[in-house]
């Protein structure tokens, strides 16, 4: 494979470095990521050592990932609506996997502005919990959009049960320290923090390592 032009540049921007170069990363070191997972063909690394040592999660989502390509995103249901790749974290399955959230372009607040509104019911999640990930603390970069978790707000007390496909993604020395997750999970995109309108996006298997690293770092 070609090497990224942008490295040539890297000098020039040592403190943070632009999306576009970030997501041209290794999903494990600093490196660039030069060699993608050949199955996938997503998820880049540096080396066959990195490749290796990513693989226990990458596992998990890579075949799912294959199974949710662009050719099977569900046809639109009107003006305004569009389906986008999405990361679920089922509490009865044994691993996350890709899924197809419709996003509505509604005008949520009343005031003319219109946002891209996932359809949460269907996945059992209300509108109340909610998290913004903007970067990934294990590697030190900030992400080149935002991924935005969305659980049951009171998960711990309205009988939802442990989530077992987020329990598969965790360190075992996590395990015990991090969060009783209950209840399904989703994860989907947006371009940007959600203060304004932006467009969301389809995740892929590099945005399931962040969302990975962001449960085994957080306390
Ligand atoms: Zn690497
Ligand atoms: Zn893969």
């Amino acid at each position: 494979m070609a090497k990224n032009p942008e490295n040539v540049n890297n000098e020039d921007t040592p403190e943070v470095k632009p999306a576009e170069l970030q997501t041209k990363l290794c999903e494990i070191c600093d490196k660039v990521g030069s060699t993608r997972c050949g199955a996938c063909k997503v998820s880049r690394y540096c080396s066959g050592s990195c490749q290796k040592e990513g693989w226990s999660k990458h596992k998990l989502v890579c075949k799912s990932f294959q199974e949710y390509s662009d050719f099977g995103r569900p046809p639109s249901k009107g003006p305004g609506s569009i389906f986008r790749r999405a990361v679920l974290f089922h509490p009865d399955e044994e691993k996350p996997r890709f899924v197809w959230v419709e996003f509505k372009r509604e005008d949520i607040f009343g005031d003319g502005l219109l946002y891209d509104n996932p359809q949460l019911k269907g996945f059992g999640i209300d509108a109340g919990g909610i998290h913004y990930i903007l970067e990934n603390a294990r590697l030190g970069r900030e992400l080149p959009h935002c991924l935005l978790v969305r659980y049951r707000d009171n998960f711990m007390n309205d009988g939802s049960k442990v989530n077992k496909a987020i329990w598969k993604t965790l360190r075992s020395d996590v395990k015990n320290k991090t969060r009783d997750w209950r209840g399904p999970v989703l994860v989907y995109g947006l371009e940007g923090v959600d203060h304004e309108p932006v467009p969301s996006i389809d995740l892929d298997t590099s945005d399931f390592r962040d969302i990975v690293d962001w449960l085994n770092t957080r306390e």
